[in-house]
């Protein structure tokens, strides 16, 4: 397989080798039978003219000429590419751009690789935060209830006492914490309150029923 990959390079290699190349005379030129000015000589071409250099041997072109081979010096010959400026331009322009393409195209699979990384890095750091905030919560966030009234409230310490509507035991609420804050719903069969807790909260503070203990159930 690799082998057949290189002979097809070779080939195209050779192709691009013998393909003849177009060169413009920049002097009437004398053409001879042989590499060297000791040949005989076919003949003249004229200045300007473009002619198929076949190969080169040396300082010498081989060019067809009247039918038979001949040769002409190259210092006399300019590579037809150099004489087609528009061309040349044309083409070092499509270079041009297919290098700024590629680099464009380089430049926006990093930034794009550079956002992804930054998003990542982004949503990472949103759920150290979500678990950061659970973690607190967890830590430090409770559900008070009074059992006087049936006010719940949840706070990171007792709450404030003052406003107890259940006025026959003072305007103060007797805040007793029940629950760690958490994502479960809980709420009392006899008083009526819902809490979001970790686990089944404590039943003692109920203001309802002969007992004062809540009943809670889980949903
Ligand atoms: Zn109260
Ligand atoms: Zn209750």
């Amino acid at each position: 397989m690799k082998a057949r990959i290189l002979a097809i390079v070779i080939v195209l290699l050779c192709a691009l080798y013998l393909n003849a190349k177009p060169y413009v005379t920049t002097q009437d030129v004398n053409v001879r039978s042989g590499a060297g000015t000791n040949y005989e000589m076919l003949g003249t071409i004229k200045d300007g003219t473009t002619i198929e250099v076949t190969d080169i041997k040396g300082t010498w072109g081989k060019v067809s000429f009247s039918g038979s081979d001949g040769y002409v010096s190259t210092q006399y010959l300019k590579d037809e590419a150099e004489e087609a400026a528009p061309a040349k331009g044309k083409s070092s322009n499509t270079m041009i751009i297919v290098l700024l393409s590629v680099a464009v195209a380089g430049l926006l699979g990093f930034i794009l690789r550079k956002q992804i990384a930054g998003g990542i890095s982004k949503s990472a750091e949103k759920v150290s935060d979500t678990v950061s905030s659970i973690g607190e919560t967890v830590v430090s966030s409770y559900w008070y209830n009074c059992n006087q009234c049936d006010a719940v409230e949840e706070s990171l310490d007792t709450p404030d006492a003052a406003g107890c509507p259940h006025t026959k035991k003072g305007p103060n609420h007797h805040w007793f914490k029940i629950a760690t804050a958490g994502p479960t719903h809980y709420q009392c069969q006899k008083c009526g309150i819902l809490i979001t807790t970790t686990k089944l909260p404590e039943a003692n503070g109920c203001s309802r029923g002969p007992d004062p203990l809540h009943s809670w159930e889980k949903f």
